[in-house]
């Protein structure tokens, strides 16, 4: 996805259109990675580790990533940062080709 650096945009703080600098932030922990049955449960324990067939445990997962192809592009998660206050507000992710367009208020 193209994001410009900076973008005038409404800031709620101070009440009027600034520029604010973009910036991508992560998508933070995954959920239940630790939940009973988990592979990443089974590896803690210290199954699937060392040499030789893995079987169940083996490093593919399931259905590997280049067989799912319903998804051509990525939720980017973007937070705005005024430069006139340093307030920063944050929005969600979007499948979008440009931001900049679309993602102004
Ligand atoms: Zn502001």
């Amino acid at each position: 996805m193209k994001i410009p650096k900076t973008v005038n945009r409404y800031c709620p703080y101070c009440n009027e259109k600034t520029r604010q600098k973009v910036k991508i932030v992560g998508a933070g922990g995954k959920r239940g990675t630790l939940t009973r049955g988990s592979i990443a449960r089974a590896r803690a324990r210290g199954l699937g580790r060392g040499i030789g067939n893995k079987g169940k445990w083996g490093s593919k997962p399931a259905v590997s990533k280049f067989k799912r192809k319903s998804k051509t592009t990525k939720k980017t998660n973007i937070m705005y940062i005024c430069e006139k206050c340093g307030k920063a507000k944050y929005r969600q992710g979007r499948r979008n080709k440009r931001a900049g367009k679309v993602m102004q208020e």
